[in-house]
């Protein structure tokens, strides 16, 4: 089969998951990825480049990595699946659930398996519902997210999820979802806020706590703009929620597994929620596995529960997906790669500091651990942004693109030109320099184009 042919297949049969359909009927795949090693893909064409942003934020361990390959070989030429429905039990799921009982924060205890981050969330609440259910408090059902949050696509994720283009495409929500305002608990006012303010406290007072299930918010705000929240918010949160009876649930699907520099995000902030969503990273994207981590006094109320549990996945507890998490998460331990991040962390920095000093567009940098994203303003020091047509984030990225670096625009089309940057944690200080310098080139042309 010749290139050109699977380009002609791929238009014609395969609908592709958040791209313009009618520009992908047009123009064909951007890249047909072939294979990779470390932070490296090439394409079949044999093109080079470099993973800057890990795919999805999610191939951690970097690509062509054959410790987990080898993992998925052996299980699955031994048992490639077993179900997990009606007490049947498989040695990786129970290994892996040890193993994530051992590592998670405070007694985050138990684990209940998916697929990926939307079926987790959706999880998540509906876990929560039916353990107020079990309380005795039924009415304890809605959930409060956080405006730029992003927590996938089911449509309860979807709901919770705050980045417009996903509630527009089909219009698909559920009731009893909103969404306060980001980072703060309080506002400005701080207890004697005005009512209709929006934030976390604010909606609890006006949908009343016992009307409440849970709170739903990312440690660190991915895809809806790489927001780091301020030292003590997520504390307030947890303080908040228990003050309430509330449920807080944290979306570790992008941080959880070392991102941030920490084995999971919350840790950066010693708060241990009731739930915990994870997935992306536990497998660096070698299989596709999902999970809600509860604590201990969770799992105890619902296993007083006699009837079925109604709720699971034909994949959960998959064999192969938990054995390539065994291994991934053994390969983090073996290789000390949560220090690494750390060290990579402050390389990151002076990188994104030599980009700043060089270029006048360049601002809000940040990063906790490789969890990182800068943003282009046409005058940094009024904050004046772009004119909308020049597309800057798109145009920047596809500078980069042009010169084999990988990098992602987030909320181009809402008017931010928040550019992401998460590369592998293997990434070395070598290979850091080398994307630096591509972004360097890459600017130094999208400005000579303005
Ligand atoms: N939660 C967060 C924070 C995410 O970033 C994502 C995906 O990007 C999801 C949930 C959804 O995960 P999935 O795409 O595996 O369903």
């Amino acid at each position: 089969t010749t290139v050109e042919q699977l380009a002609e297949w791929d238009k014609q049969y395969f609908l592709h998951p958040t791209t313009s359909p009618k520009a992908h009927v047009e123009q064909g795949p951007k890249l047909i990825f072939s294979d990779g090693d470390g932070i490296y893909v090439n394409d079949v064409n044999g093109n080079e480049y470099i993973d800057g942003i890990s795919m999805l934020w999610n191939v951690n361990l970097g690509h062509g990595q054959q410790e987990l390959a080898e993992a998925a070989k052996e299980q699955m030429a031994k048992l490639a699946f077993s179900s997990s429905f009606v007490s049947y039990s498989n040695e990786p799921a129970i290994r892996l659930a040890e193993k994530l009982a051992s590592l998670a924060p405070g007694d985050l205890n138990a684990v209940f398996y998916t697929s990926g981050g939307s079926e987790s969330n959706d999880t998540a609440f509906k876990l929560a519902r039916f353990y107020w259910r079990m309380k005795g408090k039924p009415e304890k059902t809605k959930i409060i997210a956080l405006e730029r949050s992003y927590h996938g696509v089911t449509i309860a994720a979807q709901t919770a999820t705050n980045v417009p283009a996903f509630h527009q495409f089909s219009g698909s929500k559920i009731p009893g979802i909103f969404h306060a305002r980001p980072h703060r608990v309080d506002c400005e006012r701080g207890e004697a806020h005005e009512h209709g303010c929006g934030c976390i406290r604010d909606l609890i007072e006006r949908e009343g706590a016992d009307t409440i299930a849970a709170v739903i918010l990312e440690p660190v705000q991915g895809s809806g703009g790489v927001y780091i929240p301020p030292d003590g918010y997520l504390e307030a949160v947890r303080q908040l929620c228990d003050e309430h009876n509330i449920l807080m649930i944290a979306d570790e699907v992008i941080c959880g597994f070392g991102r941030t520099g920490k084995m999971f995000g919350v840790e950066n902030w010693g708060v241990v929620p009731d739930l915990m969503t994870i997935a992306k990273g536990i497998t660096s994207g070698y299989a596709q596995l999902g999970g809600v981590l509860i604590r201990q006094h969770i799992r105890d109320a619902l296993v007083q529960y006699e009837d079925v549990l109604a709720h699971g996945f034909t994949y959960s507890g998959h064999p192969t997906a938990c054995a390539v998490g065994l291994k991934n998460i053994e390969i983090l331990e073996r290789d000390n790669l949560i220090d690494h991040v750390r060290k990579m962390e402050q390389e990151l920095k002076k990188g994104f500091r030599y980009l700043e000093d060089r270029h006048s567009i360049v601002t809000k940098t940040r990063a906790i651990g490789l969890l990182a994203g800068f943003e282009l303003y046409a005058d940094r020091d009024s904050e004046t942004p772009f004119d909308p047509s020049v597309k800057a984030g798109l145009t920047f990225v596809e500078e980069c693109f042009k010169r084999k670096l990988i990098l992602r625009a987030l909320r181009a089309n809402e008017g931010y030109n928040i550019i992401a940057v998460s590369p592998p944690l293997t990434i070395s200080e070598e290979e850091m320099e080398e994307m630096i310098h591509i972004m360097d080139d890459a600017l130094q042309a999208f400005k000579k184009n303005l």
